[in-house]
């Protein structure tokens, strides 16, 4: 039971790796206030508290972290997971695409640190998890706005963990590579096949895999990091 009695606040947990860290999160003992702006197809386990939440809405990461404190008393982790992806090389790109990547896997990472540390400021201690990807620190063709929010993704997660390293915040990025989720099942076979052919353990990775990660930044046996990445990749970036 790692979060025993944890309050923690998972985004996009509708879905995929959201879900999976939602639930294993749940079965360690943490209460888990499960944001998304969709419902999971076959509900929430007992005990999850589902919230609507729009990362990119300023005033739906207010309430959450309100919700979150007010039922729980703190805020003790948050795991900024929603996402989106979209594979435009950068002069097929429009601003309209550009700006709704960035509104959610970036912008959304900002607001819900920015509430999260609020919170975790006056109890001067919390976790943050802030899911990156291969993508953000290293490139493929294509996929340019999807590269520059995990990119910053990573950045915006270093600078925050300097930032409140004095207040007991810890903040790190986690990085898949191909995991199979429904983000990816509705992806080109081809493309899919081409990424899983270029990963040295020859298989995607499941939901769970990135979640045991996460677990780990997100309960005290990882006291002693901050600002560093956890690659979940089965070797892809060691190449
Ligand atoms: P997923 O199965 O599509 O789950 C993402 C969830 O986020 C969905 O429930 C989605 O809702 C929700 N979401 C989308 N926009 C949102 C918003 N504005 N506010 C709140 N929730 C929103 O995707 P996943 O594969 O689990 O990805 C989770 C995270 O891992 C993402 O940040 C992704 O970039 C990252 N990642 C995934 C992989 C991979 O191979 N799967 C690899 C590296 C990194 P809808 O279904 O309605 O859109």
């Amino acid at each position: 039971m790692r979060l025993q009695d944890k309050a923690v606040l998972v985004s996009g947990a509708a879905s995929g790796i959201g879900y999976a860290v939602s639930q294993l999160f749940a079965s360690e003992g943490a209460l888990v206030f499960a944001g998304d702006i969709a419902s999971p197809a076959a509900g929430y386990p007992q005990g999850i508290v589902p919230l609507v939440l729009d990362v990119t809405q300023e005033s739906d990461w207010e309430r959450a972290v309100d919700a979150v404190v007010e039922r729980s008393g703190q805020l003790d982790v948050l795991v900024n997971n929603a996402g989106i992806i979209a594979y435009e090389p950068l002069h097929e790109l429009d601003l309209r695409a550009w700006q709704k990547m960035i509104a959610v896997n970036q912008t959304g990472v900002f607001l819900g640190m920015r509430e999260a540390v609020r919170a975790m400021r006056r109890q001067k201690c919390g976790s943050i998890v802030n899911i990156s990807s291969i993508w953000g620190s290293a490139a493929v063709a294509g996929a340019h706005s999807y590269h520059a929010a995990k990119g910053a993704v990573r950045n915006m997660s270093k600078n925050a963990a300097m930032t409140y390293v004095g207040d007991g915040i810890r903040v790190n990025s986690v990085h898949p590579g191909f995991i199979h989720t429904p983000l990816t099942d509705a992806q080109a076979p081809q493309l899919n096949e081409t990424v899983i052919g270029a990963t040295p353990m020859k298989r995607g990775g499941q939901p769970i895999e990135v979640a045991y990660g996460c677990l780990f930044l997100a309960c005290d046996e990882s006291s002693y990091v901050t600002g560093t990445e956890l690659v979940i990749d089965g070797g892809y970036l060691a190449q």
